[in-house]
């Protein structure tokens, strides 16, 4: 495992990490979670990935459960929430949101689900209209000299915002954000590569990149239908399904999906590796968080830092040419 700064800050983590969007709570309770996290402290992964909304907050809860029986030292990995959402499924209008109190209250509940006494990164998962950015932007900074955050970020904001955010911080002389956290994968690369270059360029943002895999579209297993207990099978997650797959957007994307797998197996490899690695070949990318509902689905994800050098220029313009 390689590890990468995170931004222009000095944090390292390691180049794939691991989250829990979807599977923890639904997919794997808080044994086969330790199970997954010993494969990923085994592999070098030091960052885990979590978000108040995530299953109301019992993501976090298995989490914090399975770290807490995995035991490692605190200082040897990093976990990080995300607000916004909230965590209750029928929010007050205090609950959610990136007011100072949502973003503070936020925070000390996520800390007590993880069962930890401070969040290494914290990301305001979506961004809020309705509250001015210098409050959240305030809210952050007084949470990082709490000592109850280390890094704070965004999570899917237009660059203007996020630019809004930097130079409020820098005005005022606050906590400015250290990372982003945007999709980036083979079938959705727009923002990250046309719109965030000048952010990237003029702040040393650092990226904590989601759904590699397209929430599984990339590893071609959509091509012959839904397979059984996969994510587009799953109750609660019909949109998905329907984004993914029963949408023209989803068909066309599915063509794509069609047309990249020969390129994989000319390589000897599989798409699903292939597309993982492809992730890490972009510098402003500080790690690629992965996903997995089984553990033989995280080894072989993990496998992919070996596709890495077979990713030449010639096969990237192939990619691209689709
Ligand atoms: P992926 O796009 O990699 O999708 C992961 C899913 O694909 C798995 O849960 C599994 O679903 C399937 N899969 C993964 N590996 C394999 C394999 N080797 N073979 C077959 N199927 C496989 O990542 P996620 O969408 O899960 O995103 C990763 C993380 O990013 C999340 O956990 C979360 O922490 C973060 N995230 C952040 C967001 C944000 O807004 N900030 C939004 C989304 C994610 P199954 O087995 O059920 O089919």
């Amino acid at each position: 495992m390689k590890y990468r700064r995170l931004g222009k800050s000095g944090l390292k983590v390691s180049e794939l990490s691991f989250g829990s969007w979807v599977t923890f709570n639904k997919q794997v309770d808080s044994k086969l979670a330790e199970k997954m996290f010993g494969i990923c402290f085994d592999a070098g992964i030091n960052f885990f990935d979590n978000a108040e909304g995530y299953e109301a907050g019992e993501s976090e809860v298995v989490m914090g459960n399975a770290l807490k029986s995995l035991n490692r030292p605190r200082d040897s990995y990093c976990v990080s929430s995300k607000v916004f959402f909230g965590s209750n499924k029928n929010p007050t209008p205090t609950q959610i949101g990136l007011s100072r109190k949502h973003v503070t209250e936020a925070c000390h509940q996520a800390m007590k689900r993880l069962q930890v006494d401070y969040l290494d990164l914290y990301f305001c998962h979506r961004a809020d209209p309705e509250t001015p950015i210098g409050e959240t932007v305030w809210a952050m900074h007084n949470l990082v000299t709490q000592g109850k955050i280390l890094y704070w970020g965004t999570s899917e904001w237009t660059a203007d915002e996020i630019s809004e955010a930097y130079e409020f911080a820098f005005e005022n002389n606050l906590t400015p954000p250290t990372m982003e956290q945007p999709q980036y994968n083979l079938l959705d690369r727009k923002r990250f590569e046309i719109e965030y270059a000048p952010i990237f360029e003029k702040y040393e943002m650092g990226t904590t990149i989601w759904s590699p895999l397209a929430s599984g579209a990339l590893t071609g297993k959509y091509q012959e239908g839904i397979p059984e207990g996969s994510r587009a099978s799953l109750k609660g997650y019909e949109w998905l399904k329907k984004h993914m797959i029963d949408s023209d957007r989803g068909k066309a994307r599915m063509e794509k999906v069609n047309k990249f797998m020969p390129i994989a197996e000319e390589l000897g490899t599989n798409l699903t590796k292939l597309a993982i690695a492809w992730c890490l070949l972009n510098d402003n990318v500080s790690t690629v968080i992965l996903g997995a509902s089984k553990p033989e689905q995280l080894k072989e994800n993990i496998e992919s830092l070996e596709v890495i050098p077979l990713l030449t220029e010639e096969v990237q313009k192939k990619l691209s040419s689709i």
